[in-house]
């Protein structure tokens, strides 16, 4: 059980030198991308709303890393060790299994982002990501801490479900954090997106998600492979982006931006106050769902 647990520690701090160098040098690129070319001009307060967004994610990642994150790797330790879970039933390869293992894991989180928009309690935690109203690369790290700490404590049971050994999922955790920063940096790259979006979540495809109209809010789940929304029917997108605004109505105010209002958006009342339109469309202009691509 020492091993085990001398193990673990040496995995967390790969796990944990990845969730955090890996984001961090991504997130150096796409600031100087978002900088040099942003899509929205939001230059004038970019840098408070990029510290307080890191100051979330620094927080929750110092919290959970040593706490349910280590739990985690000494379960998918155990899995490795135990032959347990899905992935063990077939004879795959080392070199083979990787490839199912991301994707089986991806689409638990595409279920559990789902479960997010439609169990209210979890859309109280949820709703913290969807209040920024300047998205970028920031974005991808504000979660509220409830969901940061419900999503690890699910992985214990999802883990031994699915089979899922350390080096799968730190894998998993590294090219998920490369591709949902880069979906939520405030960047285009323009035709490109709509090829690139048939294999992995690009901008786009994800500003869609941050809009306010909830018809839009409720689609395009998927976190890294795209094509769990087009398998599940949630996939929507408009013929431009420019007209998207981000953010929730009823957390718009300056007070909902800071990080105590970020910390306390749990606490209001649960119902979702509905936009059907803004910036001028009509409900029919932007009647674009289940678009191809
Ligand atoms: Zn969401
Ligand atoms: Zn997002």
């Amino acid at each position: 059980m020492i091993v085990l647990w001398n193990q673990a520690i040496d995995s967390i701090g790969v796990l944990a030198s990845a969730r955090l160098l890996v984001p961090l040098l991504t997130l150096i690129v796409l600031w100087c991308w978002e900088f040099w070319r942003p899509f929205f001009d939001q230059r004038d307060k970019k840098i408070r709303h990029d510290l307080r967004n890191l100051f979330i994610g620094f927080m929750n990642a110092s919290l959970l890393a040593f706490t349910l994150g280590l739990i985690t790797i000494v379960i998918a330790e155990l899995v490795d060790r135990n032959g347990w879970g899905l992935l063990a039933q077939f004879t795959l390869a080392d070199t083979v299994r990787w490839l199912p293992a991301l994707v089986l894991l991806d689409g638990w989180m595409y279920l559990w982002h789902r479960a997010n928009h439609r169990v209210p309690f979890l859309w109280r935690f949820h709703r913290m990501h969807h209040s920024d109203l300047q998205m970028d690369a920031t974005t991808a790290i504000r979660f509220h801490l409830g969901e940061v700490g419900l999503s690890a404590a699910l992985r214990c049971i999802v883990i031994p479900v699915l089979g899922i050994t350390v080096w799968e999922l730190v894998c998993y955790e590294i090219l998920m954090q490369i591709v949902v920063q880069f979906h939520h940096a405030n960047i285009s790259i323009g035709r490109f997106d709509r090829w690139l979006r048939l294999l992995i979540v690009t901008p786009d495809m994800h500003k869609m998600h941050h809009s306010r109209l909830q018809t839009e809010t409720d689609s395009n789940y998927s976190s890294v492979f795209s094509f769990w929304d087009r398998l599940a029917g949630t996939w929507t997108m408009r013929p431009e982006t420019r007209s998207i605004e981000f953010g929730l109505a009823e957390f718009s105010d300056e007070a909902s931006q800071t990080i105590g209002g970020m910390l306390k958006t749990p606490l209001w009342p649960g119902k979702r106050s509905i936009t059907t339109s803004h910036k001028g469309h009509s409900p029919e202009m932007i009647e674009h769902r289940n678009m191809k691509q």
